[in-house]
């Protein structure tokens, strides 16, 4: 842990710590064969999280919330890496995005689910746009006081278990001085509206959590379920983007982190030709640069949010601490899993689990491409010819 923490942090990472060691840990192996979480324990996780305030941390204390900063809220997230994103997910939430809720919203959607009552998920990408999110081709078309949604949405993690949806859609077309552009509003859509029907994918990442295919036709939503205004659905989300990017390299950290402890355990028990392999420099150096990486991320993450608790992050630097902190954990629980040798890729240790579930860490949050493109253009932009 890092020197610099004050108390109250400290408490709070030493309290998910052993509540993800107790209450979650146990359960990943189960959640692992039956790629689902049971209604029974997802129930009763999110009751224990409720009881020890590890639920909605990140909401605002008027509407129920933790009302924690970003550096608590991340030195949390970096001990919710620590297990499998699908039972971490059941206390580690809801989308940030929630708090752009106004008037009825705020009682119809962001209490109940801070409360627990209710569940979203959130809906940008589609088959065509990932990426490029402007290229959406979901649309509403106003009717009356409702608009009236079509399209299809992929990739929407937990979708089966929520109960209405955050759905971006295109609503008209603005002028530019880059030329049109697609206006995207964001809708709060009950997923009980005929015309909604939801697939799930099969991925190797995080199993149990659920990631699928959410498609809508003739889905009749009330105007007033806009999230934000008509035409601000990329603002709205702008305003989270970067806290998303944060977070992300906190779970990295956490996973890391645990994969490198399973590794240097085996290291010291495990012998070849007369010695521990920890003493095979090959070996050694591995630790070495995994220590090193999840100490450099760690600091990363705390300086990211400290920033975001000022207002001064900027779209570079968040980029930056989720490019290094996902290909920091590719790295790490590929490394861990070939300390571990062919015990590694068997199923009866978490290493293969970590190393798949580390995979889509460089994909979902914006992929590594897309985050170097940022960090390049920003360098390019600072030094002019
Ligand atoms: C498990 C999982 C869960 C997800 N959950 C959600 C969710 O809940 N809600 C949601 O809305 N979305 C979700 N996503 C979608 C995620 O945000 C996208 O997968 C991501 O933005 C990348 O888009 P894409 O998959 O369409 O890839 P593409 O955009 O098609 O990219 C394909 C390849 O092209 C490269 N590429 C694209 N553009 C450029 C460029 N300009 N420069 C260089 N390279 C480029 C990419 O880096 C990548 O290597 C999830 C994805 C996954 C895998």
């Amino acid at each position: 842990m890092t020197s610099f923490l004050t108390d109250e942090q400290r408490m709070i990472a030493e309290g998910v710590h052993a509540f993800v060691e107790t209450e979650l840990q146990p359960h990943e192996q189960l959640v692992e064969k039956l790629d689902a979480v049971p209604d029974e324990l997802f129930a009763e996780i999110k009751a224990k999280a409720i009881a020890a305030g590890y639920y909605a941390m990140n909401m605002p204390a008027e509407h129920g919330g933790g009302g924690l900063g970003a550096r608590e809220r991340c030195v949390a997230e970096m001990e919710f890496g620590r297990t499998s994103r699908a039972l971490a997910v059941i206390c580690n939430r809801p989308a940030p995005i929630l708090k752009a809720c106004t008037g009825d919203q705020i009682e119809t959607y962001l209490k109940p689910t801070i409360r627990g009552e209710r569940w979203e998920c959130f809906a940008l990408t589609e088959p065509g746009a990932g990426s490029d999110a402007r290229a959406i081709s979901t649309r509403a078309v106003r009717n009356g006081n409702d608009y009236i949604i079509n399209g299809t949405k992929q990739f929407i993690t937990m979708a089966m278990r929520a109960d209405f949806i955050i759905v971006f859609a295109v609503t008209g077309t603005d002028e530019t001085p880059k030329g049109p552009q697609k206006r995207i509003t964001a809708f709060l859509v009950d997923k009980a509206i005929p015309g909604i029907e939801v697939t799930p994918l099969d991925v190797v990442s995080n199993r149990g959590m659920k990631s699928c295919i959410i498609s809508f036709s003739d889905v009749r939503v009330p105007a007033r379920n806009i999230l934000g205004e008509e035409g601000g659905g990329f603002a709205i989300a702008k305003n989270w983007i970067f806290s998303g990017r944060v977070m992300l390299a906190g779970n990295c950290v956490g996973l890391a982190d645990r994969a490198m402890g399973i590794a240097a355990q085996w290291a010291n028990t495990r012998k070849a030709f007369g010695q521990p392999i920890g003493r095979f420099q090959g070996t050694a150096f591995k630790l070495a640069d995994m220590a090193m990486e999840i100490h450099a991320t760690r600091l990363m993450v705390l300086d990211g949010a400290a920033k975001m608790d000022a207002g001064t992050i900027t779209q570079r630097e968040a980029s930056q601490i989720n490019l290094f902190g996902s290909e920091m954990v590719g790295r790490v629980t590929d490394n861990a899993l070939q300390i571990m040798g062919g015990m590694g890729i068997t199923k009866d240790m978490p290493l293969e689990r970590f190393w798949r579930d580390a995979r889509v860490e460089r994909i979902w949050e914006g992929t590594s491409e897309i985050h170097r493109d940022i960090i390049s253009k920003d360098v390019l932009r600072e030094y002019p010819a």
